[in-house]
């Protein structure tokens, strides 16, 4: 991943990236987020000199394994720890799922710091550059959602003047990769979006999800989804049970008529590649394939390490045979962009 050298706070920032790819528990990714804050915030010839007598760990937030992965950098090696985690939390895919994973060009759907996310839109970008994307669409939650810190219309604003100059950034890097504009909109008890007509129009991709009321009775569920469904700004149906394995249960809606309708308006349906999610479960996957749905492998990233577990949306569309052609992310992004248009 990287050539040269790292600083302590490049390795520090990887460390954290293989902790979440692994799915190690959020304990240890804490303590390594932590040494980061110090290291950002300590003046680097103290962490030198504190490197060089062995007292890193005498500074506030300094383990003894973080302060090794500090010293190890500072030393120009890369620290051992690192090249540990590295090795072993590659996220593994089946040959037949590898074939989806290579003809994947984007992400559509991953968060932020500007909603719940761990990391900042650039860090999101830069990974998703580096394992080979053409393109991610920006989805942080709507203002809905609360306690992920959804955007309101304001600043879903600031956000989308921010997305702009990341991407002249990008530009000017010289590299050929886009951040498309979007959002993960709140699915309302009636059917109705978390966000007005005038700002779902500005954006490139619309992903909707239901995050609350998931126990609703199954015909008021059905006819729920179908309202948003049928909505023309909506573009990928998000995680469409809201199941969480070992749990929350899926919840209840006439399969027949929900991705009736994602085939006949245009309506993706999202293969959440979570770990806890895997949504849709096998058997409405299989009738979303039957009834011809659009589909699309997104990761739900929610850190830099969580763009990674694409892999196991591939093996799982594999698995039932989704058909390459209908997943909106192989396209290109001029071709998405046509698509949700
Ligand atoms: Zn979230
Ligand atoms: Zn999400």
């Amino acid at each position: 991943m990287f050539d040269g050298p790292m600083t302590p706070e490049q390795a520090l920032l990887r460390v954290i990236h293989c902790l979440d790819r692994s799915q190690a528990s959020g304990f240890k990714s804490k303590a390594f987020v932590r040494a980061l804050d110090v290291v950002r915030t300590t003046d680097p010839d103290e962490l030198a000199t504190r490197a060089q007598s062995d007292t890193l760990t005498d500074l506030d937030g300094i383990g003894p394994s973080t302060a090794a992965v500090i010293s190890e950098a500072l030393a120009g090696r890369t620290p051992d720890y690192l090249a540990r985690i590295e090795a072993e939390s590659q996220v593994p895919i089946t040959p037949e799922g590898q074939v989806y994973r290579d003809a994947l060009r984007g992400d559509c759907h991953l968060h932020s710091t500007w909603s719940d996310g761990g990391a900042p839109i650039e860090a999101m970008a830069a990974t998703a550059m580096a394992i080979g994307h053409e393109y991610m669409v920006q989805t942080d939650h709507s203002a809905r959602l609360t306690i992920a810190h959804g955007l309101n219309e304001e600043r879903l604003t600031q956000q989308l003047d921010q997305i702009a100059a990341v991407n002249d950034e990008i530009a000017a890097g010289g590299h050929d990769f886009r951040v498309l504009a979007g959002m993960e909109v709140d699915i309302l008890e009636d059917g109705s979006l978390d966000l007005a007509d005038h700002m779902l129009e500005r954006l490139d991709v619309v992903v909707a999800s239901v995050h609350s009321k998931l126990r609703m009775d199954r015909k008021q569920m059905t006819e729920r989804m179908l309202t948003a469904i049928a909505s023309p700004h909506v573009d990928i149906l998000g995680h469409c049970t809201g199941r969480m394995l070992g749990k929350r249960p899926p919840s209840d809606f006439d399969a027949d008529y929900v991705f009736a309708a994602c085939a006949q308006f245009g309506t993706a349906v999202e293969i959440n590649c979570r770990p806890e999610r895997l949504d849709p479960p096998r058997e409405l996957l299989d009738v979303a394939i039957e009834y011809g749905c659009w589909f699309s492998i997104d990761s739900d990233a929610h850190a830099t390490g969580q763009l990674e577990w694409q892999p196991l949306g591939c093996d799982r569309a594999a698995e039932r045979g989704v058909p390459i052609d209908r997943i909106v992310n192989t396209m290109s992004a001029d071709d998405l962009l046509a698509w949700t248009a």
